[in-house]
């Protein structure tokens, strides 16, 4: 069912991702972790439905901010994150999703691994552990391309300060900060055996992004001894699913 979303909200992330907030009519509620299906029509009839996650926190107000990052060749991010203006009306069809969320009730180490714009809905679920007071240990290992793509990085900074149940390690693949320990790179064994929970704490892991980087980091964990039904994935590759 297509439902209509007011933007009541634009706000940019960094120079290519902007989070948009949108006011649902008569939304169900979501759970953390979920998506939603977007569609734009043109008015010659023609529509193309994409799929973006969910970046806030469960509320009864029918508000779903999503995050989105441009891609430069792309035919829908590039309208969603320079186009759209407050007033604006998207259809919206969700929320979508029940194997990759993660709920207030779950009290076991719960270890998050973002590639890109895959932290989105990880972001999602720490902003849902500080609103309910989950005392639930937070990892979050996050790989960007360079420093100016991290998304919510004020919040994320923060976070040590905020709650301390959460812990984050940043990767970067093509450019560093400077002093920054570690070289530009991929996330490898070593980052994971360091940084990550040990397997015998039985962490359920989330994992996000690029389809490629999903299928790496999963393969990763599991080689450092988490068993794959305590892997969760959630593939970004393309939708391309024009309705
Ligand atoms: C469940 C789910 C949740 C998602 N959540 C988010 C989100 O929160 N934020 C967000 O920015 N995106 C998210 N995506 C990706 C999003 O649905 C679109 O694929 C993305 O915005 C590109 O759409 P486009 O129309 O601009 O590009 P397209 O016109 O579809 O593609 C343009 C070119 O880019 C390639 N391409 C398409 N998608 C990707 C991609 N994700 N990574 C690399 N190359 C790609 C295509 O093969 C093509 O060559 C999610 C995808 C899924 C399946």
């Amino acid at each position: 069912m297509w439902r209509v979303g007011a933007v009541v909200a634009l706000h940019d992330e960094t120079a290519t991702a902007r989070t948009i907030t949108l006011e649902v009519a008569e939304w169900p509620g979501h759970v953390a972790g979920q998506h939603v299906d977007v569609r734009l029509t043109a008015a010659d009839g023609y529509s193309a439905a994409r799929s973006y996650s969910i970046a806030s926190v469960p509320n009864s107000e029918g508000r779903v901010a999503l995050t989105v990052v441009r891609l430069p060749d792309g035919e829908v991010s590039p309208y969603l994150t320079r186009e759209v203006t407050v007033g604006d009306r998207l259809e919206v069809r969700g929320p979508i999703g029940g194997w990759f969320v993660w709920r207030p009730q779950q009290a076991e180490p719960i270890q998050l691994v973002a590639g890109g714009s895959g932290i989105v809905p990880l972001m999602a679920m720490i902003r849902t552990h500080a609103s309910c007071g989950s005392t639930a240990p937070f990892r979050l290992l996050y790989s960007v391309r360079e420093p100016g793509t991290v998304l919510y990085r004020n919040e994320l900074q923060a976070l040590p300060d905020q709650d301390r149940s959460v812990a984050l390690t940043l990767a970067y693949t093509r450019a560093i900060p400077k002093d920054w320990p570690r070289p530009p790179g991929r996330i490898d064994a070593a980052l994971i055996a360091s940084t990550t929970w040990p397997a015998t704490l039985r962490p359920t892991c989330y994992v996000c992004g690029p389809t490629a980087f999903v299928e790496s980091a999963a393969a990763l964990l599991t080689t450092n001894g988490n068993s794959p039904d305590k892997i969760r994935t959630e593939r970004f590759g393309p939708t391309g699913d024009r309705r």
